[in-house]
């Protein structure tokens, strides 16, 4: 599981701060670390909040994952890792949107300290993920007296500036506000994350750690790329993977268009991964393509597990991520690993990950004309993908999970 042996001594580490072992309450209201990634409301918060919680518990920590219960038929508890365990809280109706989650939050913290109370544990410190968590996560640790950390991945602020239209929960930035003044430490994933922090939701600077996610590099390993194809069934063409949810943030319309701009290479697929088939962004995703008159060369494949996506990444020439906004870009990162060369926007995280010219290309416009020409100029040289996937590899290696929660745990 791991990538890398931890850089820190924890025997030392918890010598030090008197802990035999830190218990720790992560509060992840709607994002399941069960769920699979690429479906609606299920990305890249799930998977970090399960890559971080069985690494933590690898370095001696014991974690409980608090999540509403989305499934009725979900058990109180599932075992993730040595001592971590996903615990569902019955909280409002699993059906509900994310967006009416608000009026849910005093229940939620009321079940977390229920549960607490029927195992006669205490906690040393919480943890949240996102503004809903992040207010659960204020009273829990007044109640319980005990430090509270927290990750926004998204800002309404940030969202607002990015994409004129978006809509959000009315409650959402006062929130944010609050828990940005209140909270003890906020972990951003990027510097860009960090300023937003600073100069759009008044936060201090030295409470804001940037501590970028991870990947890992033992499991996003590059493969042969004919053997892929055959594999997934797919023809000996050129293909452009896009990896992630379908949300309009992540700026789909702007790859189909750039795709059908690509008029001279009719044998290029576009591979859309991410979605659940019938679904309203797929159906409206594939409405453009009929449109752009593409929609022969575009693939909605649906979400994949995880496990399975190295294959998808080998089997592509390029992956592009032309997001109006993004957090970090796991996606990014992920391909950047199995050595491919990623054409993404110039937003959020990405810049941690896209060195432009290195290891892919990075777009300051959000629009389909300079995507198109980048993916071109890709396709069309072997040896230019070649060597920046190399490169994109090697710098991948650079970011961890196992980087990423030795830090984390350092400033826990
Ligand atoms: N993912 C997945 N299956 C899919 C699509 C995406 O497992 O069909 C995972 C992907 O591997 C990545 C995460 O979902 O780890 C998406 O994270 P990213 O940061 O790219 O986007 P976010 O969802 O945070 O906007």
């Amino acid at each position: 599981m791991g990538d890398h042996q931890p850089h820190f001594d924890y025997e030392i580490i918890k010598e030090y701060c008197g802990a035999k072992s830190l218990r720790i309450a992560v509060l992840s209201v709607h994002g399941c670390p069960l769920a699979r990634g690429g479906r609606k409301d299920a990305g890249g918060m799930n998977v970090y909040v399960l890559e971080t919680s069985q690494r933590f518990t690898e370095r001696g920590a014991q974690v409980d994952v608090f999540v509403r219960r989305h499934d009725a038929v979900d058990p109180l508890i599932v075992p993730i890792g040595q001592q971590a365990r996903v615990v569902h809280m019955s909280v409002g109706s699993p059906s509900d949107d994310k967006q009416d989650l608000f009026v849910h939050i005093p229940d939620f913290v009321h079940a977390v300290e229920e549960f607490r109370r029927s195992e006669a544990v205490n906690y040393d410190l919480v943890v949240s993920h996102y503004w809903l968590s992040g207010l659960a996560g204020l009273d829990l640790s007044a109640e319980w007296d005990v430090p509270h950390v927290t990750s926004f991945h998204t800002l309404a602020e940030v969202k607002f500036r990015a994409r004129p239209g978006e809509r959000e929960a009315p409650e959402r930035v006062a929130s944010e506000r609050r828990i940005a003044r209140e909270v003890d430490r906020i972990v951003a994933w990027s510097q860009n994350e960090q300023r937003s922090l600073t100069t759009l939701y008044g936060a201090q600077t030295s409470r804001v750690e940037v501590i970028p996610p991870g990947v890992d590099t033992s499991r996003f390993i590059p493969m042969d790329s004919l053997e892929s194809r055959q594999k997934l069934g797919l023809g000996l063409g050129r293909n452009i993977l896009y990896v992630g949810r379908l949300d309009k943030l992540k700026g789909l319309d702007i790859l189909l268009r750039a795709v059908a701009g690509l008029e001279d290479m009719p044998d290029v697929r576009l591979m859309v991964v991410g979605g659940t088939v019938g679904d309203q962004e797929t159906t409206d995703l594939r409405t453009l393509a009929r449109e752009l008159g593409i929609e022969t060369r575009v693939d909605f494949l649906g979400s994949v597990d995880q496990a399975l996506l190295p294959r998808y990444y080998a089997a592509s020439d390029v992956c592009v991520l032309p997001s109006h906004y993004e957090s970090f870009g796991l996606a990014a990162l992920e391909a950047a690993a199995c050595e491919k060369p990623v054409v993404a926007s110039n937003v959020g995280g990405l810049p941690s990950i896209v060195l432009s010219g290195e290891t892919g290309y990075l777009i300051s416009w959000q629009c389909p004309g300079p995507f198109a020409t980048c993916i071109e100029l890709l396709l069309e040289n072997h040896y230019l993908r070649r060597s920046l996937g190399r490169a994109a590899r090697k710098h991948a290696t650079t970011l961890t999970w196992d980087a990423s929660v030795d830090a984390l745990m350092l400033l826990y």
